[in-house]
């Protein structure tokens, strides 16, 4: 029975290097059969949206060309995947199912129901770790437990033992005899039509594990050097834009940690600093597997006293990037055009929408799941929290950010905000940050049209400010 294949089932690890489950399926000598499985019904609410359903078509193209170009054909199939796998196994008579672990809480009961089906069937399951640097249950607490801050969870990484060295790429996919049929991947449509929104996404991204390399070498030879200091810089490129590309799993976590240990050349704080952001991921997903109601309940629950508001219209202004506020307003137009936004511009815009409108984190982590690249469950909820000082190790409530001070500092020139603001292009550095501030004169030689070409402010600061923290006394049952 030698000849029996194994299904290598792809999911968040669109990837052929470093990829353990398919290096291990590999190794067992027999034939291979890559599968992907579109299962929106297992999601549970969180089922890829818009933006990411792009990248994910993208993504698989190039993983089946690169299987292609191997030997192999990657089958796609639609359903759950806990009657999709089985029914493959049936189909192949597949002996083992090889895949890297997921952490999001629904993904967890499925593939653990799925593995008590298989194994019930006399089918091998093999799974492993091809996602995260530190699985959540291999880092713990003096007292056994989960970590809730930040700072110690990334010493005990630290002082943990080291990720593996990453696999290499296999040269070619052994097959089985027997291909099973595949779906074609444009029957899926996850791609945007009517209309195609996705201009601007196929402008600034290249999906695919090639697209992941040859960002991530840009990111070391141009800018990690500068990584320390400039990363809040949002109108500067400084950043690695690895994002999308690590949800996806188009690079692995551990290439990343092991590049980086030969990188001290460009200096030790900003390899560190780089290094930390990448554990701050994986505390998301440290955080996300303990409590696995993050992406829908205050982790805090003192918060489920906080007098939120519902203003459908503020909202709609958040969400199309007309409150007013040029930073706010900047971040959600490289949002909707690019499917990305720069890490500070996100707490920024996060922060505007729960603090100075009041409106619950959830709303905005719904907008940010269908609109980012990046959308991923774990970074998306604890980000939320953070700002919205719900989570844990979070900003305090009454750390307000200030769009105009942090648009000042972040993005002295303008530069940023110009880039997606056209509108603004003309007016003053001194009053592009806050355009009502400017003299009708200045305006008007600008062509800055207040409530016409652009709007005015949706809320006053000042009064915002006083209005959320007398809704954070309110929660804390102190007099308003
Ligand atoms: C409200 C809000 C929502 C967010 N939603 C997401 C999301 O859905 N998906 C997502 O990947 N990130 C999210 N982030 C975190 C962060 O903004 C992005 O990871 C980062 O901007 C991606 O850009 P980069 O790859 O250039 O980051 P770099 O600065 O180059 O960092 C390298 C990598 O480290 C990780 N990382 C960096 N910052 C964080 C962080 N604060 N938390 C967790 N991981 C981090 C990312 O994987 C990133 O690719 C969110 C942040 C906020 C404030």
């Amino acid at each position: 029975m030698a000849e029996q294949p194994v299904i290598v089932w792809f999911r968040q690890d669109l990837r052929l290097s470093d990829n353990p489950a398919l290096h291990a399926a590999l190794s067992s000598g027999r034939p291979v059969i890559p599968v992907y499985v579109l299962d929106d019904e297992n999601a549970h609410g969180w089922a890829p949206g818009g933006a990411s359903r792009w990248w994910l078509h993208k993504s698989l193209q190039a993983l089946g060309e690169s299987i292609a170009a191997r030997g192999g054909t990657l089958v796609l199939r639609k359903g759950p995947a806990d009657r999709v796998i089985p029914d493959l196994v049936a189909e192949t008579g597949a002996s083992g199912v090889f895949w890297n672990r997921l952490y999001e809480p629904h993904a967890i009961r499925r593939d653990s129901d799925l593995k008590a089906a298989l194994k019930g069937d006399g089918v091998t399951v093999h799974s492993y770790a091809g996602n995260l640097a530190f699985e959540p249950w291999t880092v713990r607490t003096g007292d056994d437990g989960p970590y809730r801050v930040f700072s110690p969870f990334m010493k005990a990484c630290l002082r943990s033992e080291p990720p593996g060295r990453p696999l290499g790429t296999p040269n070619s996919l052994p097959m089985a005899a027997l291909v099973p049929d595949s779906e074609p991947l444009d029957s899926w449509n996850l791609l945007p039509t009517k209309p195609d929104w996705a201009g601007g996404l196929r402008e600034h991204w290249t999906p695919g594990e090639a697209g992941a390399a040859a960002r991530f070498e840009a990111f070391l030879d141009d800018r990690l050097d500068e990584y320390a200091k400039a990363r809040d810089r949002m109108d500067e490129n400084t950043t690695s834009r690895l994002s999308p590309h690590l949800h996806f799993g188009e690079i692995g976590v551990r290439t990343i940690w092991h590049t980086l240990n030969h990188r001290e050349d460009a200096g030790a704080r900003s390899v560190g600093k780089f290094r930390a952001e990448v554990i701050w991921r994986e505390f998301a997903y440290h955080l996300l597997y303990h409590y696995p109601s993050l992406p829908e309940a205050n982790w805090r629950d003192a918060f489920d006293a906080f007098p939120w508001q519902d203003d459908p219209a503020s909202y709609e202004a958040w969400c199309q990037g007309k409150t007013g506020y040029p930073l706010v307003d900047a971040g959600m137009q490289e949002l909707w055009i690019s499917g990305y936004m720069h890490n500070r511009v996100r707490m920024v815009a996060a922060s505007f929408l729960i603090k100075h409108l009041m409106t619950h984190w959830k709303r905005g982590e719904e907008w940010f799941w269908d609109t980012l690249v990046d959308a991923d469950l774990a970074n998306n909820a604890a980000s939320w929290q953070w700002v919205a000082g719900s989570g844990a190790d979070a900003a305090p409530y009454f750390r307000i950010f200030n769009p105009i001070r942090q648009g000042e500092q972040f993005d002295p020139k303008g530069v940023y905000v110009r880039r997606w603001l056209p509108v603004l292009k003309d007016l003053p550095d001194k009053y592009v940050h806050a355009p009502w501030t400017a003299p009708d004169a200045v305006l008007k030689a600008a062509d800055v049209r207040l409530g016409e070409n652009y709007p005015h402010p949706v809320v006053d600061h000042a009064e915002a400010r006083k209005r959320a923290l007398a809704g954070y006394r309110t929660m804390k049952g102190e007099d308003a």
